[in-house]
């Protein structure tokens, strides 16, 4: 791919700055660096440029610019992603939404909401929680997520189990493509039949395809009521009987967050009301009172049955376990200098064999790992504690993170489950995929963005 790409020439500088202003342009080394760093990942970027427009229009003139120039562009939110997804590795300009962060649109009646892709999550749904309003797929990271990158990457959290994936909420887009056109995808309305589905291919896209500058949202009524349980279990084994029951209930929980021995400790030692156990489930419900209440009855039922001890938690308890649930990324980050991310789902039914296996294959190759997650959808976090900086420490780490992708696609399961591919889990995309699956993404890439500017090297290993 060498010499695909040109660089950012003084020329391309002049035009940017005329799109969107002299201030909404910079190349000063502190902002390319802020730009082209990954939270948690290992891969950089290397920005040339960063812009921030404010409009449709100038977006439409910068990559109508950039197509013509084969100047690389990244779309980017906050850049929380783990997997290298919104770095700049080909260099080219950074598009960030900051300053397109207004809320457009909400609707009662539609149970819609029309927003620009700066938007961060957390703020929009205090804007919602006024009108009874929110909107579900809420990441650990959504005081800093923008839904721009929510959409880029399908992200979801701990409440998926109940009420679905960022994908399952978006109707409508409004995208730029690389040629500068703009496409409105979608419709308000609340189901339709219209054809092959062009909304669900941009989400997930990771920025490979266009640039978002619209995005309808589906909204739900803030629930009336949520119930908080713990439930120990003895062995991992006994709380994995415990979650196929949970799961095939009719209670419907919002949460099922399994936490086994090892995570215990490390929330006991950081100071949280967890005790030790050879694992826990942390449960949640929500709906009316009476739905919320009568719900998490039935789990405890569900967690006594299998001879686990259950406990209802609420105040001050509920709000630092749950804090305590929040904060384990952080603190297992403390464990070790370098922590490789892994994110993958696994079908409900093998994930007391995957995590057995991932501390099995970790143990055999002398790697620590820590290992948690929404148990209730089958997503595992795994956390590879990389030891030191070293080459034959690192390349141990990704060894082990290369094994359990493996594992992950042997089991039917997906290599990620909320985070996307990024650069990090591309080499695994054949094996996910098989390659007559892959050669169709890339000829779905060649066509809306035959200049491979979108955010090349991410998703799909680069131009045959
Ligand atoms: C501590 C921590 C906890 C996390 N917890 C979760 C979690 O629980 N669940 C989860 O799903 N993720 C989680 N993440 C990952 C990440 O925070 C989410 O994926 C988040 O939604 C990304 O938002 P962002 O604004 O940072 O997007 P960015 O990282 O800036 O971008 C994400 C992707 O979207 C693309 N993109 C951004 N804006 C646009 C646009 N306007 N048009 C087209 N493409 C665009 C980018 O190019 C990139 O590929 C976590 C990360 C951290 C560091």
């Amino acid at each position: 791919m060498e010499g695909r790409y040109s660089r950012v020439e003084e020329e391309d500088l002049r035009f940017l700055r005329e799109v969107v202003g002299p201030e909404n342009v910079s190349t000063k080394g502190w902002e390319l660096a802020v730009s082209s760093a990954n939270a948690v990942s290992e891969i950089e970027g290397r920005a040339e440029a960063v812009v921030w427009p404010s409009s449709a229009e100038q977006v439409s003139k910068i990559l109508a610019h950039c197509s013509e120039r084969r100047i690389p562009v990244t779309p980017r939110g906050s850049g929380s992603s783990t997997s290298g997804n919104a770095a700049p590795v080909e260099g080219g300009i950074v598009i960030n939404t900051r300053r397109m962060n207004r809320v457009l649109e909400v609707s009662r009646e539609d149970l819609l909401a029309v927003v620009e892709p700066g938007v961060i999550y957390e703020e929009l749904n205090v804007e919602l929680r006024r009108l009874g309003l929110f909107f579900p797929p809420e990441p650990a990271s959504g005081s800093v997520s923008t839904i721009g990158g929510m959409v880029g990457n399908n992200s979801s959290g701990f409440r998926a189990v109940k009420y679905g994936v960022t994908r399952d909420y978006i109707v409508g887009l409004e995208v730029v493509l690389p040629s500068g056109e703009v496409v409105r995808l979608g419709t308000r309305a609340p189901k339709s039949s219209i054809g092959y589905d062009l909304v669900r291919l941009f989400v997930g896209s990771e920025g490979t395809l266009g640039f978002f500058t619209k995005i309808t949202l589906k909204l739900r009524p803030l629930p009336e009521a949520r119930r908080t349980g713990i439930c120990y279990a003895e062995s991992a084994e006994r709380a994995s009987r415990a979650i196929f029951d949970v799961v095939a209930s009719p209670a419907r929980p919002s949460a099922v967050e399994y936490m086994d021995s090892r995570v215990l400790r490390l929330l006991v030692e950081s100071g949280y009301p967890y005790r030790e156990a050879g694992a826990a489930l942390l449960l949640e419900t929500d709906g009316t009172e009476r739905a919320a209440e009568d719900e998490i009855s039935r789990l405890e039922s569900i967690c006594r049955s299998h001879g686990n001890d259950f406990r209802r938690v609420e105040g001050g308890e509920e709000e630092a376990l749950w804090k305590g649930r929040r904060s384990l990324g952080a603190l297992v980050a403390k464990l070790s200098p370098a922590v490789i991310v892994g994110d993958v789902d696994v079908p409900v039914s093998k994930l007391p064999w995957m995590v057995e296996e991932i501390y099995r294959l970790g143990d055999e190759m002398k790697v620590g790992l820590v290992v948690f997650g929404h148990a209730g959808d089958g997503n595992l976090h795994v956390n590879i504690l990389a030891g030191g900086t070293d080459e034959p420490s690192r390349r141990r780490a990704w060894d082990l993170y290369a094994k359990i992708m493996e594992r992950t696609i042997e089991a039917g399961g997906a290599i990620a489950g909320e985070h996307g591919i990024g650069v990090e889990k591309r080499e695994f995309m054949e094996a996910q995929h098989g390659r007559l699956a892959l050669d169709l993404m890339r000829r779905v890439k060649e066509a809306v963005d035959p200049s491979w500017i979108m955010n090349p090297g991410k998703i799909l290993p680069g131009p045959s």
